[in-house]
C-alpha cells in the first residue's frame, strides 16, 4: 500500500485527495495546510498521519492543543511543513496555492519522493529547478491539474517523439463572451462564479481572467518538453474534454469525463493502475462539445503568460508572483477586474533577462513583482 503525505489538505484539490485516500485505502502518513486548524484536526484524527503541520504558528499551537491526547507530532511554520514534506511516505500530493507551495515541493523531491503535483505555480516559477531535481533523484512527477493529467493520458502508450501539437482545452471561465466594457465594473462575487469547477478563490479568479490557462501553458511547456508555439488553447465550454494531443500521424487523442478533480488526483495516485469510477459521463446527456479560439484581446492574461514563457528564464516568476499580488487585492475589494492584466504585465516586466538563475532569483523575482503591484496602487 502507498503511504501518502498531503501539503494543503484542507483545501479543494487536498479535501478531494483525501476522498480518494478513503475511497482506495491509501495510507496517509503527514497532511500540512495554511491555518484551518479545526479541518486539520478532523483528517488528523480520520487518517492518524504521523505529522501534521500548519504554516500559520497561531494556528499550530492551537493544533497542538488540539492534539495533544494523540501520538501526532504537530510542526509549525514553514519550517514545519517542510518536515512533513520530508517524512515517511512515497508519495506527496503537492496542493498548496501559490509560489508558497514550491518551497515544500523541492524539499520532497530532494528527500526522494514521488509527486503528484497539483500547484502549477511550482512549474511556471522554478520549473527548470524542479525538472533538474526531478531527474536527479529519479523520482516520478505526476500531473493532478486535469488537463495536463488529460494529456498525459493521452500520450501512455504513444511513442516518444510523436507529439506534435498540445490542444489545451479551458472553460472560458464565468465571463466567456463578455466585452471588456462589461468586465468593468464586475464583482468579487460575479468572478467567483466558476460555471463547470468548484475550486479555491485564487483558482477561480484565475479562470475568470484566463491568467489559469496562461499558467497551464507555462505547465504544460515544463511537464511535455513542447514549445509554446506547439500548444494551442480552445475554449470548450463543456469542461468534458480535458485536453487532447495531435500525434505525428494526425491522429487526435484526447481524455474526456465529467468535470471532477477526483479523476486526476486518483489517477496521479494509482498510476499506472486505475482506480474506481466516481460519475459516469452520458455522451448522450451531454450531446453537444463545442470548441472556439480564445478572446486574447478581452483576456489579456493569457496572452501575457505566452509573452512570459516566450522569454524564458524569469519572466514566468515575475508575471505569477504581479498575478498572485494582483488576485489578493482583488479578492479585497482594492483593484478592478480589469487591474489585473494591466498589473500582471507590469509585474512581468520588473524580471531580470538573467538565464542563468537559481532558487534565491525566483524569490527575488517574486517579491521584486509583488512590490511592483503594490506601488502602482
Ligand atoms: P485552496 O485555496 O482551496 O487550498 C489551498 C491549500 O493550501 C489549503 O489547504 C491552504 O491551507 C494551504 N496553504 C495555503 N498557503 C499555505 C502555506 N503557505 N503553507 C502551507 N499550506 C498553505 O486551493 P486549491 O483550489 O485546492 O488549489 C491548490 C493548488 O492546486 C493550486 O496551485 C491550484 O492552481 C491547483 N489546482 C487546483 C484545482 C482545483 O480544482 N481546485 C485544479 C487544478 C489545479
Ligand atoms: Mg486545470
Amino acid at each position: 500500500m502507498k503511504e501518502l503525505i498531503v501539503l494543503g489538505s484542507t483545501g479543494s484539490i487536498g479535501t478531494q485527495t483525501l476522498e480518494v485516500a478513503r475511497k482506495q485505502n491509501i495510507r496517509i502518513t503527514g497532511l500540512a495546510a495554511g491555518s484551518n486548524y479545526k479541518l486539520l484536526e478532523e483528517q488528523a484524527r480520520e487518517f492518524k498521519p504521523l505529522a501534521v503541520a500548519m504554516s500559520d504558528e497561531k494556528a499550530a499551537e492551537n493544533l497542538k492543543i488540539a492534539l495533544k491526547d494523540t501520538d501526532i507530532k504537530v510542526y509549525s511554520g514553514t519550517k514545519g511543513v517542510n518536515a512533513v514534506a520530508v517524512g515517511k511516505g512515497d508519495m506527496v500530493l503537492c496542493a498548496i496555492v501559490g509560489i508558497a507551495g514550491l518551497e515544500s515541493t523541492l524539499c520532497a523531491i530532494d528527500a526522494g519522493k514521488d509527486i503528484a503535483l497539483a500547484n502549477k505555480e511550482t512549474l511556471v516559477t522554478g520549473g527548470d529547478i524542479v525538472k533538474r531535481k526531478i531527474a536527479e533523484k529519479k523520482v516520478k512527477l505526476l500531473p493532478v491539474d486535469s488537463e495536463h493529467s488529460a494529456i498525459f493520458q493521452s500520450l501512455q502508450g504513444t511513442p516518444k517523439g510523436s507529439l506534435k501539437k498540445i490542444l489545451l482545452t479551458a472553460s472560458g471561465g464565468p465571463f466567456f463572451g463578455k466585452t471588456k466594457e462589461e468586465l468593468a465594473n464586475v464583482t468579487v462575487a460575479d468572478a467567483l462564479k466558476h460555471p463547470n469547477w468548484s475550486m479555491g478563490q485564487k483558482i477561480t479568479i484565475d479562470s475568470a481572467t484566463l491568467m489559469n490557462k496562461g499558467l497551464e501553458v507555462i505547465e504544460a511547456v515544463h511537464l511535455f518538453d513542447v514549445k509554446p508555439s506547439d500548444i494551442e488553447v480552445l475554449v470548450h465550454r463543456q469542461s468534458i474534454l480535458h485536453s487532447a494531443v495531435e500525434l505525428s500521424d494526425g491522429a487526435v487523442i484526447a481524455q474526456l469525463g465529467t468535470p471532477d478533480m477526483k479523476v486526476p488526483i486518483q489517477y496521479a495516485l494509482t498510476y499506472p493502475e486505475r482506480g474506481v469510477t466516481f460519475e459516469h459521463l452520458s455522451l448522450t446527456d451531454i450531446g453537444t462539445l463545442t470548441f472556439s479560439k480564445p478572446d486574447t484581446e478581452t483576456f489579456r492574461c493569457l496572452p501575457i503568460c505566452m509573452e512570459a514563457i516566450n522569454r524564458g528564464g524569469l519572466f514566468p516568476a515575475a508575471a505569477n508572483g504581479a498575478n498572485e499580488a494582483a488576485v489578493g487585492l482583488f479578492l479585497k475589494g482594492k483593484i478592478k477586474f480589469l487591474d489585473i492584466p494591466l498589473l500582471v504585465e507590469k509585474g512581468m516586466e520588473t524580471a531580470s533577462k538573467n538565464k542563468d538563475f537559481g532558487i534565491e532569483d525566483i524569490y527575488n523575482t517574486d517579491f521584486l513583482a509583488r512590490e511592483t503591484v503594490k506601488n502602482a496602487l
